[in-house]
C-alpha cells in the first residue's frame, strides 16, 4: 500500500524508513525546498493549500497521514472524500490550537496549568493578575520548539512580550514549577486497540528538546498507570488512530498536561533502537489496521538531539560502540535546527553515562542538560528565554 504523508521532514523520513520493510511505499507532500523524507519515497513539492496537489496525493495513496502539526485542517478536508485520513481532522484541530486543546483536556478532567485567552494588553494585565507571576505568554497556534512564547516574570515583561507576540491570538498560562518534564506516547489502532510506551523524561533547555531518557528514571508503576490512563482517555475521546504524544509536567505526584502532539514525536525517537517496536512502525501499523507491535523498552536509552551542528567525531564513537546510533536528517545546518539525533542504549541506566558524556564533549557542552556522572539525577530544566 502507498501511504501519503503531509509533511516531509525528519518524522516523515523515519516513517518511511520504518515502513519500507513492512511493504509500504510513500509519497510526501512538502512545500519547503528541502524534503528529508524524500530519501524514502516520492516527493510532491507543493503547498498544503494547493487543492490539485492534495488531490493528486489522495489519488495515489491508499491512506493519508501527517507528520507536521501545522498542516491546515482544510487540507485534510480536501483529502477526506477521496481517501481515508488517519489520524482524523478532529485530532489535528484539537492539538493545533492551544485553547481548544486545553478545553478538551479540561473536559476529560486532565489537569493543565491555569490559563486564560488574552486579546489585548489590558486583558493580559488582568489575566496575569489572576494567573500570577511567573507566567508564560504563548501564541494559540503555530508554536513549536519554544517559538511563540515569552516568560513573564514581572509587570515590566508584559509590554515587550505583547510587542513580540501581540500580532497573533494569544493565551497566558501559569508557569509550572515542575520537578521534571515527561511525555507519554500512546498508539491506538483502527480496532480501538491501544498501547503505551514507558514514560520518557525530557529536558528542554531554551524550550527545545535536547535530551530524552527512557524509561524515565525512578519511574514507579503508579505514575506510569496514571499517565496511561490520561493518554487513553485522550486517544479514545478523539477516536485517534495512530501515535499521539502528551507532554506532561511532573510536580510532586501530580501530572499536569502541557500539550498534545497528534503524531509521532521527538521524545519517541529512542524507540527505534530502544523498544520492541518503534513509534514509527506502530504509527503505520495503527493507521493501516494492522495489529500493534509490543511497546516494551529494551533496557534503557538516552536520545540527544543534534541541534545546529553534527560533530564529525560522532561516527567514530558509533564505530567503537555498537550501542550508539547516529541518525542524520540530511538538512542544511542552521542554528537552532534539528539536524539529527543520537541514541545510546544500555542494559542499565548508569551505563548510559559514559556515552552521554562523550556526546556532550563533542557538542562542546561539558555537562549537557544532565550531569555526566553515573547515577546522578539530572538537574531540572525550568526557565526559558
Ligand atoms: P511548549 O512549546 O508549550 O511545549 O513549551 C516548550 C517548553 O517550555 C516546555 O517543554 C517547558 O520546558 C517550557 N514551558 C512551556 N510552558 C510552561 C509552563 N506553563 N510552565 C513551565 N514551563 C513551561
Amino acid at each position: 500500500m502507498r501511504i501519503g504523508v503531509l509533511g516531509g521532514g525528519q518524522l516523515g523520513r523515519m516513517l518511511g524508513q520504518a515502513g519500507r520493510p513492512l511493504g509500504f511505499s510513500f509519497t510526501f507532500l512538502e512545500p519547503a525546498e528541502e524534503c528529508p523524507a524524500a530519501a524514502t519515497g516520492d516527493w510532491i513539492r507543493a503547498g498544503f493549500d494547493q487543492p490539485q496537489a492534495l488531490e493528486a496525493l489522495a489519488q495515489r495513496s491508499g491512506l493519508v497521514t501527517y507528520e507536521f502539526e501545522n498542516v491546515p485542517v482544510e487540507a485534510l478536508r480536501t483529502i477526506e472524500p477521496l481517501c481515508p485520513v488517519r489520524p482524523s481532522a478532529r485530532s489535528l484541530e484539537t492539538a493545533q490550537d492551544r485553547v481548544r486543546e486545553k478545553e478538551f483536556l479540561a473536559r476529560l478532567g486532565i489537569a493543565t496549568p491555569r490559563w486564560e485567552a488574552v486579546d489585548d494588553p489590558a486583558a493580559l494585565a488582568a489575566a496575569v493578575a489572576r494567573v500570577g507571576f511567573p507566567a508564560v505568554l504563548k501564541t494559540r497556534r503555530m508554536g513549536y520548539d519554544g517559538r511563540g512564547q515569552r516568560l513573564l516574570r514581572t509587570r515590566d515583561d508584559l509590554a515587550p512580550a505583547w510587542a513580540a507576540l501581540g500580532g497573533a491570538a494569544l493565551l497566558v498560562e501559569a508557569f509550572v514549577p515542575f520537578e521534571r518534564e515527561l511525555s507519554i506516547l500512546g498508539v491506538r489502532g483502527t480496532s480501538g486497540e491501544c498501547a503505551f510506551y514507558p514514560l520518557v523524561e525530557n529536558h528542554h533547555p531554551g524550550g527545545i528538546l535536547r535530551l530524552s531518557l527512557a524509561p524515565a528514571p525512578g519511574l514507579g508503576p503508579g505514575l506510569q498507570a496514571r499517565a496511561e490512563a490520561l493518554a487513553r482517555a485522550a486517544l479514545e475521546a478523539l477516536g485517534h488512530e495512530g501515535v499521539m504524544a502528551i507532554e506532561l509536567f511532573q510536580s510532586g505526584e501530580a501530572l499536569i498536561a502541557n500539550e498534545i502532539a497528534p503524531r509521532v514525536h521527538n521524545s519517541g525517537h529512542w524507540t527505534i533502537e530502544g523498544a520492541a517496536t518503534s513509534q514509527f512502525e506502530n504509527h503505520l501499523r495503527a493507521i493501516a489496521g494492522r495489529p500493534l507491535g509490543p511497546t516494551t523498552a529494551r533496557g534503557h536509552a538516552a536520545m540527544v538531539n543534534l541541534i545546529g551542528v553534527i560533530p564529525d567525531d560522532l561516527d567514530a564513537l558509533a564505530a567503537r560502540s555498537p550501542d550508539v546510533h547516529v541518525h542524520r536528517y540530511d538538512k542544511r545546518p542552521r542554528p537552532g535546527r534539528k539536524l539529527g539525533h543520537v541514541t545510546i542504549c544500555a542494559e542499565r541506566p548508569e551505563a548510559l553515562a559514559p556515552g552521554l558524556a562523550a556526546v556532550w564533549r563533542m557538542l562542546g557542552d561539558e555537562a549537557g542538560p544532565m550531569p555526566a556522572a553515573a547515577g546522578e539525577r539530572p538537574a531540572p530544566t525550568k526557565a526559558r528565554a
